[in-house]
């Protein structure tokens, strides 16, 4: 009876955890690997993602590739039956893998049956450790990561990236400033002793975190130890430091993107100034409240864009935020004067108390249905694994509340009190100029066969 009334309360325990989601046992094993194990919420199932701290950050604009060109590498085999065979045993066991190189990390990302959660980990380790990497495999993973880049890099697009033209907005203002590489990398000159030193410096245990959400197999932890805590830790290789503004660019830019077309997009970036607390929520708020200004300026007032945005995103170590909307190519002078306005009415005025209010309450609400499922739980993680402290991730939802309106109006300004970088992208001709050259051309043809035809009556 006794043990039942404790199996009881087990239970209840493990459904409390169970629930509060950011609570997460979390422990080191001796060789320096951070594992986090989570019981979930859906039967039979478990979510793993091995994180691995190495991204494209971690190389110069020319080697960019060497984490993404391994990653792939590393599905090509265990054994003599090949990639083909590894992807057999996968199947075998129900599951599904799949990895991915980001800026600042390398992630394997598994979901598989529950029953089989050991024997898909003991698969996972036996890639880390036992694929070898010739020069075929080489040759067929750069083919690969070539295409998944957009094909073979040609002499126009190199040309136009050197121009600064070929790239899309933010981009392109990031490669202005100097926080991002001018060119996309090749894969060609990376060699096999390149690949290997980057295995040997970074696949290392005290470089990972290894995260299991779902139906928790009880033998796991003491799984885990014997098998990823047989890994061999390493001095993990210093992070190169994020690149900073370097140079200056152009306040405003016309940059050609297709051929021919009525439409045009304007991008207004501005760099995001570096708050001392609560920096992300109170730029998440900013971007909600200005999404809002913008659909309320440019659509519903003045009919001018459809879906006009705005949007944060991180080039090296300096982070934007742009306005940004889809119009036609004559409104352009409007559309500007239009976030003139909306500018200087912020500034002016500060941000709408009850809006701002509003809006805060939705993003707080959100959070209670924004990761649903034992999936989208692992992928939580793995995105918030710098704020993973204790056995807990910080929530959210308090963050976001904490943000005072003098916060988020302090932050606005700052923001909007500098001029920005303005950049319009639109197709080379514009209909109009299209049927103009048209003419023309046909114009010449007409006199060319005139002219043609006099010279013959002449002979
Ligand atoms: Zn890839």
């Amino acid at each position: 009876m006794r043990c039942l009334l404790f199996a009881f309360l087990l239970l209840g325990s493990a459904h409390s955890f169970a629930l509060d989601r950011f609570q997460v046992e979390g422990y080191m094993l001796p060789n320096g690997l951070q594992v986090l194990l989570k019981p979930g919420g859906e039967r039979g199932h478990v979510a793993i993602r091995l994180v691995v701290g190495v991204g494209l950050d971690d190389f110069s604009c020319a080697d960019k590739e060497l984490p993404h060109l391994l990653e792939h590498l590393l599905f090509s085999g265990i054994d003599a039956s090949g990639e083909g065979g590894l992807e057999e045993r996968v199947q075998a066991l129900g599951g599904e893998w799949n990895a991915y190189t980001s800026n600042a990390d390398t992630t394997f990302v598994i979901e598989a049956p529950a029953k089989n959660q050991r024997k898909v980990l003991d698969l996972l380790l036996a890639l880390l450790t036992r694929t070898e990497i010739d020069n075929t495999a080489i040759s067929a993973a750069k083919q690969v990561v070539e295409r998944e880049d957009g094909g073979h890099y040609s002499h126009l697009q190199r040309w136009l990236d050197r121009q600064d033209l070929g790239h899309k907005a933010s981009n392109q203002l990031a490669v202005e400033l100097g926080l991002k590489c001018a060119e996309r990398a090749e894969v060609d000159h990376l060699t096999r002793e390149q690949l290997e030193k980057v295995r040997k410096n970074w696949y290392v245990p005290n470089n990972m975190t290894l995260i299991v959400v779902g139906e928790l197999d009880r033998l796991l932890p003491a799984y885990l130890e014997r098998t990823y805590g047989e890994l061999d830790p390493k001095d993990p290789t210093e992070h190169l430091p994020l690149p900073d503004i370097q140079s200056k660019a152009a306040p405003q830019r016309d940059l050609i993107l297709g051929w021919v077309g009525g439409g045009a997009k304007l991008h207004w970036l501005f760099p995001e100034p570096v708050l001392a607390n609560q920096h992300d929520e109170t730029f998440d708020l900013l971007k909600d409240y200005l999404d809002w200004a913008l659909y309320r300026q440019l659509r519903l007032e003045h009919g001018l864009s459809y879906g006009p945005w705005s949007e944060r995103e991180v080039f090296g170590g300096v982070g934007f935020l742009s306005l940004s909307a889809d119009l036609e190519r004559d409104d352009l002078p409007q559309a500007e004067q239009v976030l003139n306005d909306m500018k200087a009415n912020l500034l002016k005025d500060g941000l709408d108390p009850a809006t701002f209010a509003r809006l805060q309450q939705a993003a707080v609400a959100r959070q209670a249905w924004a990761v649903q499922g034992d999936s989208a739980l692992a992928d939580y993680y793995w995105s918030a694994l710098g704020d993973y402290d204790n056995g807990r991730f910080a929530d959210p939802a308090k963050r976001l509340q904490a943000v005072s309106l003098e916060q988020a109006n302090q932050a606005m300004r700052q923001l909007l009190n500098q001029p920005g970088y303005l950049r319009i992208e639109k197709p080379l001709l514009s209909y109009d100029a299209l049927s103009w050259l048209g003419a023309g051309l046909l114009g010449l043809i007409a006199l060319a066969a005139l002219g043609w035809r006099v010279h013959r009556k002449k002979q």
